[in-house]
């Protein structure tokens, strides 16, 4: 008999992995957390039906959303990762000898317990003696800090469920007031491609453009996320990603990385025409 998971990009597509095995399924008071084993991308978990990370693509999503902002500002010593739970935006910036302090807030205790049992290659790094887990809904733990932290990753679910408060003009305006004067916030920002996901996205992004004077946007191609192709949202207080990183400042770090270069870096921001439009016309 074969096994296969089937999840829902739209009401008229859905996308496909055959199961080797189900190794974990259980509800938490907050969402559904199932783990998988598979041959074609590795062990696999998702929350409520939706995919967050695979074996095999995760490097792709946690390096993106990680380096970007790490090589703009070289500076960054406080690094607050919002969501996140499964640990792999923490594994990233641990990888920075000059972070000094990363709190990394997930609402549900469970995926980070899950995580930290089933899934190494991503919660490897939540032991760093530089991290601090915080059990709590990142939309009011944020509130309380003026001017904490250099950099802000949101590392969220979708807009709905527990997330949806992390995509509000209520939550990016306590970002800008938790972030120093030349803070940065990195988001996910969901795909550009089918029309829910899009308008997500647009709200998202022009939410984000009322608080933060430098706001843009970039890409990665994730295979298991839908239509693949996937945005992050960058808005800083001063630094444009734009205008040319120190690259060889950067490699000379030498941490080595699977997705991100310092050319893929510039080229991420270079977005097709029907995504500029979306995002000019939020
Ligand atoms: N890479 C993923 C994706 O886009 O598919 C995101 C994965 S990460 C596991 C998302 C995490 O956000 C989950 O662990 C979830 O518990 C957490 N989360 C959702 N809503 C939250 C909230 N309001 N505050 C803090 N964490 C939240």
């Amino acid at each position: 008999m074969e096994l296969w998971y089937t999840e829902e990009h739209t009401p008229n597509v859905r996308f496909s992995i055959k199961v080797r095995e189900q190794i974990l399924s259980e509800a938490s008071p907050f969402q559904q957390i199932d783990v998988f084993d598979s041959e074609e991308f590795g062990r696999f978990f998702t929350l409520d039906g939706l995919m967050m990370v695979t074996e095999k693509d995760e490097f792709i999503y946690h390096e993106m959303i990680a380096h970007v902002p790490m090589a703009t500002n070289p500076g960054i010593r406080r690094v607050l990762v919002i969501g996140g739970g499964d640990g792999g935006t923490v594994r990233e910036v641990a990888r920075y000898g000059g972070v000094e302090r990363i709190d990394m807030v997930d609402i549900d205790e469970a995926v980070v317990r899950v995580c930290r049992e089933h899934l190494h290659f991503t919660s490897c790094s939540l032991g760093d003696p530089r991290v601090t887990l915080h059990f709590e809904d990142g939309l009011k733990f944020v509130r309380r800090f003026e001017r904490a932290y250099d950099l802000i990753i949101v590392d969220s679910t979708d807009p709905f469920g527990p997330g949806e408060g992390l995509f509000t003009k209520e939550f990016y305006g306590n970002c800008f007031k938790a972030l120093s004067d030349d803070g940065i916030l990195v988001n996910q920002h969901e795909n550009p491609y089918y029309d829910s996901y899009a308008s997500s996205m647009e709200r998202a992004h022009s939410r984000i453009r009322e608080f933060f004077p430098v706001c843009r946007v970039y890409q990665a191609h994730i295979p298991t996320y839908p239509s693949g192709h996937w945005l992050f949202g960058f808005a800083s207080k001063k630094f444009d990603p734009t205008e040319g990183i120190d690259a060889m400042a950067w490699n000379a770090l030498g941490i080595e990385t699977k997705y991100y270069n310092t050319d893929i870096h510039r080229g991420a921001f270079m977005l097709p025409n029907y995504v500029k439009r979306a995002l000019e016309s939020a």
